[in-house]
């Protein structure tokens, strides 16, 4: 095997034996990305420099923990890919946006400090559609990404670069925003793992603002295992966030027992729906199946108001959005493009600095906010919210967790649905009511559709990540589609 594929925990045990160094781990993964990422190009920032000098750092570090017999963090000096959307001390943090394109945060995110006192070694800040707004991550102004299953396919988005830079070997694991869907869309599609975590268990202090209801950092990694080992590490309630819960966290590696005898799966009929991808039915009614024959009881349940949560999520995400993203005016900081006057410095610096979908979301988010349409539109949504909400709070009432397709569709083509934003957005039909509950998801490999991989996602209950883990961790070690990996 070479080093490149190996998992969180596979290569934790190998450094803890001294049978590996993290600078001979780095230095495989650094030439994976030299090799792959011309064709790939999940990264916007590459920080192999700084990485390959951590890594030295850490050889030392373990050899004096070895001999006093003082425990091995975690992540000590393996190598892990950041969404280029969390801010990270002195690294360029761009968010795939022209405004952005020169920012260098002065501080770290909470996730970034807890996962460097873990011992991470950051390989790069990976690419993402601009602001994370988007399904494909061709909504970047710098590239887009390829799929490492197919280059001439999208990986999903917005998280895309990290999801490809997972599924070809170019990091060992990595971090993801989801606020749609955008860590486990982009997960099934590559053929990886994708953990939303419940709305308030991750910080998002220092994560830079698309939908602040709905954003959240999550893990994306290679198999269950290693969600659950960056979980453990970035939960946890930070005092510089008000969202964040402060319930304790428990060893979310404590959960993984491959057993799901009695658990209820409860299976929407709201997610089987007309003009989804028959191969993608098809591997995740197999999946179903597979978790019945191991003792789980399959119950069919109603989500009733799914068809709304698009709709609502299309004002509720861009009405936030208008709003958080109204702090670009050049004046304090990213790009500036100065005109005669201040209003012409707006307009130049905006005018220039987003792309179509970022300014498309600022109109409808606008729009949805004046005077005179609030009520109408996100006064409703936030109604719609509600609504969704209470659907899986009843939901929950009988069954453990839901089980559904995460995407409609396995990885499209690039190009094919960029002039139809409508399109797009109905990518993530499967995933936005999770966002709009609050509450978490993951999305693991079920299986291949055309030679595509196809994610099953797992949905439990605000708080719920242990029972998540435990069935997605029993679906795994049952079946061997986590550990296939594209030819490139
Ligand atoms: N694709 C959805 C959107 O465009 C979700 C994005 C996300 O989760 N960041 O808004």
């Amino acid at each position: 095997m070479k080093l490149y594929e190996l998992t969180i925990h596979e290569a934790h045990e190998l450094l803890k034996k001294g049978e590996v160094t993290s600078s001979e781990l780095v230095s495989a993964v650094v030439e994976r990305v030299e090799g792959v990422e011309p064709r790939v190009k999940s990264y916007i920032t590459l920080t192999c420099e700084q990485a390959l000098e951590r890594a030295r750092q850490a050889d030392e570090l373990i050899a004096r923990l070895r001999k006093s017999g003082e425990e091995i963090p975690p992540l000590l000096g393996i190598p892990i890919a950041i969404k280029d959307i969390i801010c990270t001390e002195g690294i360029r943090t761009t968010c795939a946006s022209r405004i952005l394109e020169n920012f260098i945060p002065p501080y770290d995110a909470t996730v970034i400090i807890r996962l460097k006192k873990a011992g991470m070694v950051m390989i790069g800040k990976t690419n993402l559609d601009e602001f994370a707004m988007g399904s494909s991550t061709e909504n970047s102004a710098f590239f887009p990404t390829r799929n490492p299953w197919d280059l001439e396919r999208v990986p999903g988005g917005s998280s895309g670069g990290s999801a490809a830079a997972v599924a070809a070997g170019e990091c060992i694991g990595s971090l993801g925003t989801d606020t749609g869907g955008s860590v486990r869309q982009p997960a099934a599609l590559c053929g990886v793992v994708g953990l939303k975590p419940t709305y308030g268990r991750v910080s998002r202090y220092g994560l830079v603002a698309f939908a602040s209801s709905l954003d959240q950092i999550g893990p994306i990694t290679k198999d269950v295992t290693d969600a659950a080992l960056l979980l453990n590490i970035i939960a946890g309630y930070d005092p510089h966030d008000s969202t964040s819960v402060n319930v304790p966290v428990p060893d979310y590696t404590k959960a993984l027992v491959p057993d799901v005898k009695g658990i209820k799966l409860g299976v929407p009929k709201e997610y089987f729906i007309e003009g989804m991808e028959e191969g993608v039915e098809k591997a995740v009614r197999e999946a179903i199946a597979k978790l019945e024959e191991m003792g789980a009881e399959v119950i069919e349940i109603s989500l009733p108001h799914t068809e709304y949560a698009l709709p609502a999520y299309y004002l509720i995400a861009p009405a936030e959005a208008s709003a958080n993203l109204a702090r670009y005016d050049g004046v304090k900081y990213g790009l500036f493009l100065p005109g005669p006057d201040l209003w012409e410095s707006y307009r130049l610096t905006r005018g220039n600095g987003f792309g179509p979908e970022v300014k498309r979301r600022i109109m409808l988010g606008t729009y949805a906010l004046s005077a005179g349409y609030y009520d109408a539109y996100y006064l409703k949504a936030q109604k719609v919210r509600t609504l969704i909400k209470q659907d899986f709070d009843r939901a929950f009432e009988q069954v453990d967790v839901i089980v559904a397709p995460t995407s409609p569709t396995v990885a499209f083509r690039l190009g094919e649905k960029v002039d139809d934003p409508l399109k797009m957005y109905l990518s993530d039909v499967f995933t936005i009511p999770v966002n709009l509950a609050g509450i978490c998801g993951i999305s693991i490999p079920c299986g291949f559709s055309g030679g595509l991989p196809v994610g099953l996602q797992i949905m439990g209950p605000a708080f719920g990540e242990e029972i998540v883990l435990r069935v997605a961790y029993a679906y795994e070690q049952a079946t061997e589609w986590h550990k296939k990996r594209p030819e490139l």
